[in-house]
């Protein structure tokens, strides 16, 4: 088929990972823009991210856990609109247990750093070049600057925590936040910082050239792919039970024929 929508501008991180997974669910999520209702773990994340976005803009001293637990009540009303009412069904009881788990990461955080002693580069980092053809687009949580004078990407996580041996995917989409940097600052952050605030817990991993340049290849020869089905009119797709599981496309792939695993 021919699309009638344009091809995205850019790529970023997550709309490659989408990619990555399984094409078919790029095709509808950035080309055919097929609205992905909300879930609670969605919500729940643009909420908690609101809450550091907002503390972070404040002056270094000024962000202690009062002020934090400030925007709370403001989030209900930025974050909460009324299409992601619909879409998670939420009623009083949901609202309570969304707050309740909101007050217990800003606990968990506050006990994992100490935000007045961060020195902070950037908050939700607006970052676009492009890197041997192929446009990147992308929005840093945060670029703090170390005691060394490093920088350093820092990704607010509300999921799970990552298994032991957790692989290469986990830091992905942070080490192309670090060839952005690169390209767009002219400087190389130095390490990753992913902070998984409902447990308080962070994983660190140290950028190193190589891995920069793998995730820049990886990019490319994905855009390539991405220009390639869009003329063909086609973005094959590859059911597996890790990319369908929490896919919301199911029941498009379904009446399309796709053979995606019940789970
Ligand atoms: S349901 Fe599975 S096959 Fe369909 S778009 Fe999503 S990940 Fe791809």
């Amino acid at each position: 088929m021919e699309f009638t929508q344009p091809l995205p501008k850019s790529l970023s991180p997550s709309r490659l990972a989408d990619f990555q997974a399984c094409p078919r669910r790029y095709q509808h999520a950035s080309i055919e823009r097929i609205p992905q209702p909300a879930t609670y773990a969605t919500a729940k994340g643009r909420f908690v991210h609101y809450v550091f976005e907002n503390l972070f803009l404040l002056p270094a001293l000024e962000r202690t856990v009062e002020k934090a637990r400030e925007y709370v009540e403001p989030a209900v009303e930025v974050i909460l609109d009324e299409q992601v009412r619909i879409d998670i069904a939420l009623d009083d009881a949901m609202l309570e247990k969304l707050l309740g788990e909101t007050h217990q990461i800003i606990d968990a955080y506050f006990a994992m750093e100490d935000p007045r002693t961060v020195t902070s580069e950037g908050i939700e980092l607006r970052l676009g070049v492009t890197v041997d053809e192929t446009p990147l687009f992308g929005i840093l949580d945060r670029l703090d600057r170390d005691a060394e004078g490093n920088l350093v990407i820092v990704d607010y996580k509300t999921g799970a925590l990552p298994n032991r041996n957790f692989d290469s995917q986990t830091f992905a989409n942070a080490e192309l936040y670090a060839l952005l940097c690169q390209e767009k600052l002219g400087e190389t952050p130095s390490k990753i910082r992913l902070l998984y605030v409902s447990h308080g817990q962070s994983v660190e991993r140290n950028v190193t050239d190589v891995v920069i340049k793998a995730r820049s290849s990886a990019a490319s020869s994905a855009w390539k792919k991405i220009q390639r089905y869009y003329a063909d009119g086609d973005f094959p797709a590859t059911p597996s039970p890790n990319s369908c599981r929490f896919c919301a496309f199911k029941d498009n792939c379904r009446a399309n024929g796709v053979p995606v695993p019940v789970r």
